[in-house]
């Protein structure tokens, strides 16, 4: 288990599990092109990173020729909320036989895991899948604009612990038996913004912006009951002048208005695999 106990805690928190997916219109969307993507001979499902099951508690619903629904996950209280056959697993050491299951799906989990657990874990997916894989992501997530920083300890973490960002070419040469059958942007489409350096150096480096939710990785400290008011050096944590937060704001409207692009897409990537028989032939 390589999953710091910071991570581990912010997957524990009962209000997250409490309400994520099941109010957000966008992720239901998300929820139910993932089901509607499984294919027809698929007999057996595991769901890697299941969370509360939001996609697993509905697939049977849509899918009624599918045998056996399967969800791992890490957090204790995510999978109290899973109502199919569940088990309590990190997804780099899954606990079935090769080839167990038609279709492993791993729906926003892939951009959470560390680099260790990702060679890992994209290793045992492709272990424990006999015939498809389906993978959705976030869609060329900007990492660098997305991070906060901790206003304990001052390190910088992304607040939804997405420690990577794929677009379409990365998916593409995600697995090494499986070959990708199509990939497409779904959910709803959303300005990305495209910095210029000054805008990128303004909004990242000069504004340093604080995280609002999240646990950070490094100290631990959590936003979601945020108590104290020292940091790590046992300075009092100021509140933001009013009249600098009044300018600051001013320069955020220009900076945005005279160099920052929007480019419009889709919120999520979503990638279906089938095990490439070539491969199996070379290697078995
Ligand atoms: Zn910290």
């Amino acid at each position: 288990m390589s999953i710091s106990n910071s991570h581990k805690e912010y997957y524990e928190i009962p209000e997250f599990w409490d309400k994520i997916f099941s109010h957000d219109p966008d992720e239901q969307i998300r929820i139910s092109m993932v089901i509607s993507a499984i294919p027809g001979d698929v007999q057996t499902v595991l769901e890697t990173g299941c969370g509360n099951g939001a996609i697993i508690n509905n697939i049977s619903n849509q899918k009624k020729n599918i045998e056996r629904i399967v969800g791992v996950d890490i957090s204790k209280i995510a999978l109290s909320h899973v109502k199919t056959e569940k088990f309590e697993c990190n997804i780099n050491e899954l606990i079935f036989e090769d080839k167990s299951f038609d279709l492993v799906i791993a729906s926003e989990v892939i951009e959470h895991l560390t680099f260790n657990d990702f060679i890992r874990g994209i290793k045992e997916i492709q272990r424990v899948a006999n015939k498809y894989i389906l993978i959705s992501v976030p869609n060329d997530e900007n990492l660098l604009v997305n991070s906060r920083m901790c206003q304990k300890c001052y390190c910088w973490f992304n607040p939804n612990y997405h420690m990577n960002s794929f677009d379409k070419q990365k998916l593409y040469h995600l697995f090494d038996n499986f070959e990708m059958v199509w990939v497409k942007e779904v959910g709803p489409v959303i300005k990305m913004k495209k910095y210029s350096k000054f805008a990128a150096a303004r909004f990242h480096y000069l504004k340093k912006p604080i995280a609002k939710i999240g646990i950070c990785p490094q100290c631990g400290f959590n936003y979601a009951n945020r108590k104290e008011e020292y940091d790590i050096i046992g300075r009092k944590i100021k509140q933001t002048d009013p009249i600098k937060k009044k300018m600051r704001v001013c320069l955020d409207i220009l900076t945005r208005l005279f160099f920052t692009k929007k480019i419009n897409k889709k919120r999520w990537l979503l990638a279906l695999y089938k095990r490439s028989y070539i491969l199996k032939n070379k290697y078995n």
